[in-house]
């Protein structure tokens, strides 16, 4: 499937499905893609079930983009937490939570599930640079990054070889920069990734300073090294700011749990006069309660066509599930609007 028109951001449909929403939902909000959970969708449903039902587009009844991730950010997450639930080698992860059963990802295998699921956008997997890492660390993990993003390619162009077998058009491939702070191994792992050869770049690692602020210079260094014509994308990226200062580096290519999961606790992104300025709504504050306004007059949403502040805030405090579905159509069509404000901004690579 083509790409849509960029820049795009892909909520995260983690298992499939963006909670209290269906795809008919997710489409009246202007949403153009989603982003899938290669580990969460392999652990609940096995690498052949999707296949067998045609792909996850088919099995949700979706008909925009779907990327899915590679796995990699939720194992090495899940490790860094809980170190006893497992371990890398270059061989791949081994996870073994508690209670269920072991899981190797390999780059191999992380393909072939992204492959069988029917994605838009596969991700190579990659070893997640610890933010607290030092330079030799750093290092082991952008060269166990390319060894991955070779083997996933290989993959990749194995299982394309054979796509008339497949009900699926090509998909594109991403590859991920990793090195954490360090932006001599930053550009080491671009101009290692180049000569592998992908359709864009992922934003890899943790992108927060010690400080809190955005790691912007790690950005930069990898747009300035990423060839004419590549993608690049912001991988979990994320606030509003963030995004339009991403947009002016050259990034086009956004997914985030952030607006979705902030509408199930009763945050409402609202712009003010100015389209890219904007402030948060709590919706379970008790003065909602007599606020008859709806959430924003400058947004076309069913929710802000339909409801009122009070009766949203009426839907929390009762604890009812509708609160959450209107609350995220809300803030998805905010960020679809986003893109549409940002359209022209980006520098072309
Ligand atoms: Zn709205």
């Amino acid at each position: 499937m083509k790409l849509p028109e960029l820049p795009v951001f892909f909520p995260d449909a983690t298992r499939g499905l963006i909670k209290s929403l269906d795809t008919s939902d997710i489409e009246s909000t202007k949403t153009k893609g989603i982003l899938v959970n290669t580990y969460h969708l392999y652990k609940d449903l096995g690498i052949d079930y999707i296949k067998a039902r045609g792909g996850i587009k088919k099995f949700m009844n979706w008909k925009g983009f779907v990327i899915s991730d590679s796995g990699g950010f939720q194992v090495g997450s899940l490790i860094k937490m809980n170190p006893s639930a497992g371990y890398v080698t270059n061989k791949g992860v081994m996870f073994k939570p508690v209670g269920e059963k072991r899981v190797l990802l390999t780059p191999e295998k992380s393909i072939e599930f992204q492959m069988n699921l029917g994605s838009d956008m596969v991700v190579a997997l990659d070893d997640f640079t610890d933010p607290k890492a030092t330079y030799e660390e750093a290092k082991i993990s952008v060269d166990r990054t390319i060894l991955w993003a070779k083997r996933s390619k290989e993959e990749f162009d194995r299982i394309c070889s054979t796509i008339k077998h497949i009900a699926y058009s090509k998909p594109l491939i991403l590859g991920v920069v990793q090195g954490g702070f360090f932006q001599d191994l930053r550009k080491y792992c671009c101009e290692e990734l180049v000569k592998i050869g992908f359709d864009g770049f992922g934003y890899g690692g943790w992108p927060i300073n010690d400080d809190k602020t955005f790691d912007y210079e790690s950005a930069k260094t990898i747009a300035d090294n990423t060839p004419k014509g590549y993608l690049l994308y912001g991988l979990g990226i994320g606030m509003p700011d963030e995004i339009v200062n991403l947009v002016k580096l050259g990034y086009t290519i956004f997914d985030c749990v952030l607006p979705t999961r902030d509408a199930r606790h009763g945050r409402a992104y609202v712009y003010k006069d100015d389209l890219l300025k904007y402030e948060f709504l709590d919706l379970t504050k008790g003065k909602m309660m007599d606020d008859d306004r709806p959430l924003s007059t400058l947004c076309d949403c069913l929710t802000c066509k339909r409801y009122t502040r009070s009766y949203i805030a009426h839907l929390f405090r009762v604890k009812d599930f509708t609160a959450g579905r209107l609350l995220t159509i809300h803030n998805l069509r905010f960020y679809s609007m986003l893109m549409e404000k940002l359209k022209g901004l980006d520098k072309p690579l």
